[in-house]
């Protein structure tokens, strides 16, 4: 692990073991980690505070583009390892790592832009104005689906505004995590800036969230341990920044482009194997187009090609691990149980290419309603439901049925229409004819209960900046 600019083991060399979804082969071993280990890193970063805070923004961001341009560098060596521990294709993996890297240079520009404001003084005596600090150490819990690109969203604008960070990787991709962490040091962030523990999260987020040094939280993860680490972060009134699950929506016009609908539907539903926040999770669709774009979803998704990740011809790769692929499976049974009709895969993938990895057929199901954890919860795999709606308020209603409010994603040709359905969406992003919904510019960020607090664009940097004010009278 990297604690203030050292790579060290765990106490007792105590290691845990990550493997590759697609085979089943372990892939390595990192340390594990607990509360000693972590509040070690927590001094590093606490002390490495003072000094990195007080450089110049530019400094900070002429660094930064050093990461950016070394994470390049290794782009091949670290899309194999996010591919390898995470199972997604190495063509996904390499734009993951090309985000990664554009996040770095982008906040690199950013972090020059924390300005304060002039204040009309309303006594007239005084000159008010504020100024911007960054918060001090921030702890960054990040999850395994983009195990390489949520690091750099949480440590670019942290690192930008003059946070130090202390990142916990998820145990399903701990070896990403620490070659990233390779990279930030490599490329000369100076010792205790960016430290990176793995191991158990329990007591590692305990120990992050007790200490009163740690002035800001930002997780990305379920909504179950977001919701746990808010209430640890009520102790110290750590600041938090939460990006949890979502249930997107994907609704479907009858005026829309079909052949664009499907083909953006296909990527926001099984890229990633339907492991991303901000995936399709339901499908609503127009009555009169509904068979036809079922039709259509359907031998799409059938012809997908499922594997692993390092073949060329890989559409879509394995599930994390066993436990996802059960509760997929879980999922798609039970609704099949309660009437669903499967239109497309449906099941577990077990011929000899597929034995030993997780891997489930890219499945569309109707015949499924509200009620059903398939329509009700967030699948966080590649199943997906369609569900059929006759007017716009219905289409809207239906969308916003749920505790989420992360994405929605609309087509249709009519501009009006969009515009409408967007403003009334309740969520924080929404893609109109596009699923294309994130870049380091825009805020990404949810409602509800998919979260609190915005990363990317200036809303990312502002979460990691405290507001002073300074009043001057004149009269001395
Ligand atoms: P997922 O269900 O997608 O795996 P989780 O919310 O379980 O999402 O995990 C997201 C991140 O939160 C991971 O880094 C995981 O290790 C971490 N995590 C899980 N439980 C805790 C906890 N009690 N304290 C701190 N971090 C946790």
């Amino acid at each position: 692990m990297l604690i203030g600019g050292q790579w060290v083991s765990a106490e007792a060399d105590a290691t845990f073991a990550s493997s590759n979804p697609a085979t089943g082969a372990v892939l390595g071993y990192a340390p594990a980690a607990g509360a000693a280990e972590t509040t070690r890193a927590v001094d590093a970063a606490h002390h490495a505070f003072a000094g990195w805070s007080r450089r110049p923004a530019a400094e900070r961001g002429r660094i930064l583009t050093a990461v950016a341009d070394l994470l390049l560098e290794r782009r091949d060596l670290l899309a194999e390892l996010i591919t390898a521990e995470e199972g997604k294709p190495l063509r996904d993996a390499r734009n993951e790592i090309a985000a990664s890297a554009d996040l770095l240079r982008w906040y690199a520009e950013e972090g020059r832009r924390a300005y304060g404001r002039w204040i009309p003084d309303p006594l007239g005596d005084r000159r008010l104005f504020t100024v911007r600090r960054p918060v001090g150490v921030t702890a960054a819990i990040t999850p395994w689906n983009v195990p390489a690109s949520m690091i750099a969203r949480k440590a670019a604008p942290a690192l930008a505004a003059g946070c130090t960070v202390v990142v916990k990787p998820a145990e399903q991709t701990p070896l990403t995590g620490l070659a990233v962490a390779r990279v930030f040091h490599d490329a000369g962030v100076p010792a205790g800036v960016f430290n990176l523990v793995t191991g158990p999260p329990a007591p590692i987020g305990r120990a992050l969230l007790g200490d009163p040094r740690v002035r800001k939280l930002s997780f990305t993860g379920s909504t179950e341990v977001g919701r746990h680490l808010m209430r640890e972060a009520a102790q110290q009134i750590t600041r938090v920044s939460l990006e949890l699950g979502g249930n997107a929506p994907f609704l479907v016009f009858a005026d829309a482009d079909l052949d664009a609908a499907v083909e953006s539907l296909i990527s926001a539903k099984f890229r990633n194997c339907g492991q991303a926040c901000i995936s399709a999770n339901r499908v609503l669709v127009q009555r009169s187009i509904a068979g036809d774009l079922t039709e259509r979803l359907a031998d799409v998704a059938g012809r997908l090609r499922v594997g692993d990740g390092f073949d060329e011809a890989t559409q879509v790769g394995p599930l994390v691990d066993d436990a996802a692929l059960r509760r997929v499976e879980q999922v798609v049974d039970a609704a099949v149980a309660d009437g669903a009709r499967v239109v497309a895969g449906g099941r577990r993938l077990s011929g000899p290419e597929h034995a030993a990895g997780n891997f489930f057929a890219p499945t569309v199901l109707t015949g499924v309603r509200p009620g059903m954890s398939v329509v009700d919860e967030e699948i966080f795999g590649p199943v997906a439901p369609v569900l059929v709606f006759d007017s716009e308020d219905e289409a809207v209603s239906a969308a916003n049925a749920t505790p989420y409010g992360l994405a929605a994603y609309l087509y249709t040709r009519d501009l009006g229409r969009a515009l409408r359905v967007a403003e009334r969406l309740d969520v924080g992003l929404v893609g109109i004819n596009d699923q294309r919904i994130s870049a380091a510019e825009a805020p990404f960020g949810g409602v509800k209960l998919s979260g609190i607090g915005r990363e990317g664009g200036s809303e990312g940097l502002d979460e990691h900046l405290e507001t002073t004010v300074i009043a001057v009278g004149l009269a001395g």
